[in-house]
């Protein structure tokens, strides 16, 4: 079947939007100090047309709908991060059947978006990016018995991974051109993803 998204799935991904819309600012900054200074403006320009679209999704699966995010994503994110975060949903939307259920496709869901990620970046853990946040996210998710639970820990899992980024060395990306410059500074790709996922999780459990 072609089951609609639960509220808490839209609610879910209308909180990540807002979490990023609220961020631009700080992230600008991050990005200012270890690369361009784009990736506020990027993801809150997404996090905006995402939200545009919210209506159009409340009749579709969580498939349907994260394969329509990450053509949003695709026209509308600018950046490293367009492609990067287009290829997250793609690659959590081809893990899903059209008949969602929470706590067990989550991690697959999640895991595939991750993988995708990689394989397009080539960024493993430790070269300082979003990958810092998003795989200590993925063992989270992994390792938990509901999703709820799962988010949760995903969350904590990446603010630590996101903290770690300031003590690694740059390999990907333009903070590689920076070099040990950017020692001491978090990276915004990391910092975006802890955001957002704690926005997730607190929407999940509240
Ligand atoms: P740009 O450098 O093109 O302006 P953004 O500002 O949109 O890119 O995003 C920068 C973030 O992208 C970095 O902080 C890092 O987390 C992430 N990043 C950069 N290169 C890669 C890569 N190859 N794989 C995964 N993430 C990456
Ligand atoms: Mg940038
Ligand atoms: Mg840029």
């Amino acid at each position: 079947g072609t089951g609609s998204a639960p509220p808490a799935f839209l609610d879910a991904i209308r909180a990540a939007c807002e979490a990023l819309i609220a961020a631009e600012d700080a992230l600008t900054a991050m990005d200012q100090k270890v690369g361009d200074g784009d990736i506020g403006r990027s993801l809150a320009q997404g996090a905006e047309q995402i939200l545009k679209s919210m209506e159009g999704f409340a009749k579709r699966s969580p498939k349907a709908v994260l394969m329509a995010i990450s053509e949003i994503v695709r026209r509308s994110v600018g950046g490293t991060s367009g492609p990067l975060y287009a290829a997250f949903a793609l690659g959590a939307a081809n893990a899903l059947t059209d008949d969602f259920c929470a706590s067990e496709q989550l991690s697959a869901a999640f895991e595939n978006g991750v993988r995708s990620v990689s394989a397009l970046g080539g960024a493993q853990e430790g070269d300082r990016t979003m990958v810092d946040a998003l795989v200590p996210a993925v063992r989270a998710i992994r390792a938990a018995s509901s999703a709820p639970a799962g988010l949760l820990a995903a969350a904590v899992a990446a603010r630590r991974g996101a903290a770690a980024t300031a003590h690694m060395a740059p390999r990907r990306g333009r903070s590689s051109y920076l070099g040990a410059r950017v020692l001491g500074h978090v990276d915004p790709g990391a910092e975006a993803v802890a955001i957002w996922l704690a926005a997730v999780a607190g929407q999940t459990s509240a």
